[in-house]
């Protein structure tokens, strides 16, 4: 991957995740009910939040694990992995419109391929905890139209090592979640959101040979802007992207 495929990566990322929620949005008006009494009275897995009252934010363990039961429960959602942590950890990945989960059978299908991940500051826990329950929407069935002309690759957890080194203390000034949350940087202390061009961490590498061998149309990066009431950031670049 050259460094303006990382460029563009970057750039991209606020306008696309506008784009994709607005979307989102749309296709959530549009959604079929649930497929059935059946549907209706599974008892689906909450996500650590959902089950502490927002106070708690999920563990790499409980992602991983979230993310099997979704794939369990959806012959749609297919799980690989595409590379490793400093630490060891296995970035997984999930794969929903596609035969498979390899890159041959994604780009097979020829679709719009979106690649969703979360977590590269692991204080920034959102993008995490609505990318699993983004895939338990799919799970119930929610948004099969999508599938249509889209696949999407989506990891929750980028940096899975950050995201374990839990304290109250990694974003004091953030409004929650009030349990604690992981940390910026990756467990050699350095930030993966500034990595992008010299790919010194093994996470990084591990994204460049997702992006090379996935090769998506469209990269979301979700952020957490402080806990802060405005997205001045965000809605700049999103204004700039479309100037
Ligand atoms: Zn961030």
């Amino acid at each position: 991957m050259t460094d303006s495929r990382v460029f563009v990566f970057r750039a991209r990322a606020f306008a696309a995740a506008a784009l994709v929620l607005m979307a989102a949005a749309a296709a959530a008006q549009q959604a079929a009910p649930p497929a059935g009494p059946a549907a209706s009275k599974r008892a689906w897995p909450l996500t650590r939040p959902e089950a502490t009252n927002f106070t708690e934010t999920s563990r790499y363990d409980e992602v991983v694990a979230f993310m099997k039961a979704m794939a369990a429960a959806s012959p749609r959602i297919h799980l690989t992995t595409y590379g490793y942590t400093f630490e060891g950890r296995p970035l997984p990945l999930a794969v929903i419109g596609a035969p498979g989960a390899t890159p041959e059978q994604v780009l097979g299908t020829g679709k719009t391929r979106i690649f969703i991940q979360g977590n590269i500051h692991a204080g920034e826990v959102e993008g995490k905890e609505a990318a699993l329950w983004l895939l338990r929407s799919i799970a119930k069935g929610e948004r099969t139209a999508w599938f249509q002309q889209v696949v999407l690759l989506v990891n929750p957890i980028y940096n899975a090592d950050g995201n374990e080194r839990v304290s109250v203390r990694n974003r004091g000034s953030q409004f929650g979640p009030i349990g604690g949350m992981g940390q910026r940087a990756n467990a050699e202390n350095l930030d993966l959101n500034r990595d992008n061009t010299k790919l010194e961490t093994a996470e990084a590498r591990s994204l460049a040979r997702l992006l090379t061998q996935y090769d998506p149309h469209i990269a979301i990066d979700l952020h957490t802007t402080n806990g802060s009431d405005r997205a001045s950031r965000a809605s700049c670049a999103a204004t700039c992207c479309r100037r």
